[in-house]
């Protein structure tokens, strides 16, 4: 019999729960986001009635319909992938948490919006700058404009393994990059780390949210 949704949504909360066991930590403190990017509509509302209220897109021309198909499910709308500042004000209009604030333009066009916004800085973990997240060096100041725009709410670091290193190891870092932003944002404390392939290592670091595509929903379709 071939596995269904159901079934993979089962056993990654099973994983998600074995790895809070193993580093002493709460399930209730764990926030798993599906990422349903590139995935219908018909797929999501499927997860809803599986128990699944949060997910998290990566792009603002598919996600603006599905939410608007959606708008009768009780689901907190995540996003995750690079955000272009033209469409930031759009993105926040049904996005209630961005993952992926990364430099002083999209905070200058993310203020302008007319309501509140909880937001993560994305950190780069590779060694080429500008692959998605700020600069290591740039994340205090990115964190102090974050919090004068007064409108957004600063939750913490989002970040992603780069491919050709131990997550875990990179996700380390991470640790300390956090240290230096709790001393300009000491509300900043939470951490959206872990994916498919390394959410296990997330959670033994202090992750907060994880952002969990294909372990839940199967392959991907391929974008359009
Ligand atoms: C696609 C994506 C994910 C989910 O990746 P999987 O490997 O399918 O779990 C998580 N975070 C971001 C930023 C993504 O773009």
């Amino acid at each position: 019999m071939s596995e269904t949704l159901a079934d993979r949504w089962q056993r990654v909360q099973d994983q998600v729960a074995s790895a809070c066991e193993d580093a002493g930590r709460s399930p209730d403190d764990v926030t798993t986001i599906v990422v349903t990017k590139f995935h219908p509509a018909s797929l999501v509302r499927e997860l809803h009635a599986l128990g699944v209220r949060h997910v998290g897109e990566n792009r603002h021309q598919d996600a603006a319909p599905k939410h608007q198909e959606l708008t009768d499910l009780d689901l907190t709308w995540h996003f995750v992938g690079q955000l272009q500042s033209n469409k930031a004000r759009a993105v926040a209009a049904y996005c209630e948490v961005i993952h992926s604030v990364d430099r002083p333009s999209l905070v200058e066009a993310l203020a302008k919006y007319e309501g509140s916004v909880e937001v993560f800085l994305e950190v780069n973990l590779t060694s080429v700058p500008g692959r998605g997240g700020v600069e290591p060096g740039d994340l205090e100041a990115l964190a102090e404009q974050t919090r004068e725009a007064g409108n957004l709410r600063l939750r913490g670091l989002m970040a992603v393994a780069p491919q050709d290193e131990d997550a875990g190891r990179a996700f380390d870092r991470v640790l300390t990059y956090r240290e230096n932003l709790l001393r300009v944002a000491p509300e900043a404390t939470d951490l959206s780390l872990g994916m498919s392939g390394d959410f296990r290592e997330a959670i033994a670091r202090g992750a907060t949210h994880l952002r969990i595509g294909t372990a839940i929903t199967g392959k991907r379709p391929l974008p359009t």
